[in-house]
């Protein structure tokens, strides 16, 4: 686990960065040589943490900003879940390719190692639905500019965006352009 007495930053103030900073371990060579994985299952297995950082998006969108929640395969599941169920919403899955069982939407895009495809099913939106996406790492920004490309195609809005983490020296932020993201912590 990260112990850090620096000030670290994140969108919703340093507090929050900290707690997500507490929660996260750094495992190198994962998946593949070169790559620093960032580990959040700590911050899940620890109820209190996961109760604050869920409660802190929220508050950062406010619960009547959005009609449903998309998480990203597979860690955004999480996040999407506890935020939807806290505030009384649906979840709809942002999927992996193959996975889901009727007719979808595909975009695919390069990751920080290899690439991969994103799907989300036709009818999973009403139109004008609003939807705010969660995912809990944003690297490169590969998968956020699917995910979110896939939610508008599928006849969603856009209500926001949100990771429990992002690299900023892959340039994610940059490379999704217009879109606004909100990152608990930025390193
Ligand atoms: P990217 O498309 O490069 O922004 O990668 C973001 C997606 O890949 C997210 O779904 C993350 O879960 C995962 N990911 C990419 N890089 C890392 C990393 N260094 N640590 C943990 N997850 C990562």
């Amino acid at each position: 686990m990260t112990e850090t007495t620096e000030t670290v930053r994140g969108d919703s103030g340093p507090d929050l960065a900290a707690l997500v900073a507490s929660r996260v371990l750094d495992v190198p060579d994962f998946p593949q040589p070169g790559v620093l994985f960032k580990d959040l299952m700590p911050l899940f297995a620890d109820g209190q943490v996961f109760r604050d950082v869920t409660d802190a998006i929220i508050a950062h969108h406010g619960a009547g900003s959005f009609d449903v929640v998309a998480g990203i395969e597979a860690r955004g599941f999480v996040m999407a879940a506890a935020i939807a169920y806290a505030t009384g919403k649906g979840v709809v899955p942002i999927r992996k390719a193959g996975k889901l069982p009727r007719e979808v939407f595909a975009a695919s895009y390069a990751l920080e190692y290899g690439e991969a495809t994103l799907e989300v099913h036709r009818d999973a939106f009403a139109a004008g639905e609003r939807v705010l996406v969660v995912d809990d790492v944003l690297a490169t920004g590969g998968t956020a500019g699917a995910a979110l490309d896939l939610v508008e195609r599928a006849g969603g809005a856009i209500a926001g965006f949100t990771v429990l983490l992002e690299l900023g020296f892959l340039g994610g932020r940059e490379r999704l352009g217009h879109r606004t993201v909100h990152a608990l912590l930025s390193v």
